[in-house]
């Protein structure tokens, strides 16, 4: 009795009918606005329904353009298509995964298991595992394999594109069964860092997927938002300011699902009965401040040493700013103190720039007459984070 008191009273002031919907691992029947891209997929991926190989499919665009969500779409509609004749079969992995793509190793089990086989986990050399891969592909019913690889970059940055190489080439020996690859990347400049002849097999069709602008991310919004809210939770200008921070952040359609999702859980924490647009102020710095934070706490050591080095040289200086040698001094001291290998100039500065791309900090060349240029460094972190990164920073480093 009492208990249903409580649930009852919170089942009442959720704010949310199926809050499920705002997830982004959520698919949508409805996915607007990707009409001519979804079409365009299914075109080129089509006639292997009728057991002909196609060509290699090539996808990319920013982070949150819809491209996960599209080609699953695609994938899903084949593989219900195909049903029972056993002429095509359908997978999916997700190279960003860890644990599956950090080693060429571990991507082959990985599409062995799927395939129904197994490797151990390691052991047998990298040529055994192909000899398996290609065993069970030849003794599949299947005449054709789409392999979806997505996030393929993540997998590229980390092992290099040789798998790539060999992956495309499987199909010469192969008798019963082609594969097909489609390869979906979030970094437009990709098909740039990859050797020529991986690169003219993987696109030998290219889609890109351009970003949502603020009305587009409208449309999505209110379609989600129907099903995931209650009534007038959401009105027309929480819609239209979740979209332009969105469209922002380059057309992310995560982003703005994201924003009006944590908006609803602050309203809803406060006993708001609306989202308004404070609650999507609120959200914004909540998910950058999240995001800066998850940077500093998963980078590698040598990255964190660097912008510990920083934070703390530029705390004590009054301009709050500080040059690439003075980094590199107080990084050197740094590394001998906890006895860690130090990086040369060239690595630090690698580093310096990664930070700078992340937007963790500011950076800016200028001339110091003879002695050549430098860059001098200004912080990006705001300050209520600042505190917090450093912490982190100690923690990790044991300082
Ligand atoms: P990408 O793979 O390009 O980074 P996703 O396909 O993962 O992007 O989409 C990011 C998020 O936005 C997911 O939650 C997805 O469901 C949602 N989304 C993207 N495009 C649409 C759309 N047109 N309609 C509805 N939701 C979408
Ligand atoms: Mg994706």
């Amino acid at each position: 009795m009492e208990l249903d008191e409580i649930f009852d009273s919170v089942e009442s002031r959720s704010l949310f009918k199926n809050k499920q919907i705002m997830q982004s691992n959520h698919s949508p029947e409805d996915i607007p606005h990707r009409d001519e891209q979804i079409k365009s997929v299914a075109s080129i991926l089509a006639p292997s329904l009728l057991g002909e190989k196609t060509s290699n499919l090539f996808i990319y665009g920013k982070t949150g353009t819809g491209k996960t969500l599209s080609v699953q779409h695609v994938a899903n509609e084949l593989t219900k298509r195909s049903g029972e004749n056993k002429i095509l079969r359908v997978e999916y992995l997700n190279c960003k995964l860890k644990k599956v793509a950090d080693t060429e190793y571990r991507i082959l089990a990985e599409l062995i298991k799927k395939l129904g086989g197994s490797v151990p986990a390691t052991g047998l050399p990298t040529d055994q595992v192909y000899l398996r891969f290609l065993d069970i592909l030849e003794n599949s019913p299947e005449k054709l394999l789409i392999l979806i690889l997505d996030e393929i970059d993540q997998a590229v940055k980390k092992i290099g594109d040789e798998f790539l190489y060999n992956l495309t080439r499987l199909n010469s020996e192969l008798n019963n069964t082609q594969i097909i690859v489609v390869g979906i990347s979030n970094d437009l400049r990709f098909l740039d860092m990859i050797d020529q002849r991986v690169r003219s097999s993987l696109s030998e069709e290219e889609i890109v997927f351009p970003p949502y602008n603020a009305v587009q991310l409208q449309d999505i919004l209110r379609k989600r938002a129907n099903e995931a809210f209650k009534p007038n939770v959401v009105n027309e200008g929480v819609i239209a300011k979740c979209a332009a921070y969105a469209a922002r952040e380059h057309g992310d359609a995560r982003r703005a699902l994201d924003l009006l999702r944590v908006a609803g859980e602050l309203a809803e924490r406060n006993s708001d009965k609306k989202i308004k647009i404070e609650h999507i102020d609120n959200a914004n710095e909540k998910i950058e401040k999240d995001k800066i934070l998850d940077v500093v706490e998963t980078g590698t050591k040598q990255f964190q040493m660097i912008l510990y080095s920083i934070i703390d040289l530029v705390d004590k200086d009054e301009n709050k700013s500080v040059f690439t040698g003075d980094i590199f001094d107080f990084y050197d001291q740094l590394c001998k103190k906890v006895r860690i290998d130090v990086l040369t100039q060239r690595r630090v500065s690698d580093i310096i720039a990664e930070l700078d791309m992340l937007g963790l900090i500011n950076a800016r060349v200028i001339s110091k007459g003879r002695h050549g240029r430098m860059r001098e460094i200004k912080l990006a972190i705001p300050n209520n984070i600042k505190k917090k990164s450093k912490e982190i920073l100690e923690d990790s480093l044991g300082l």
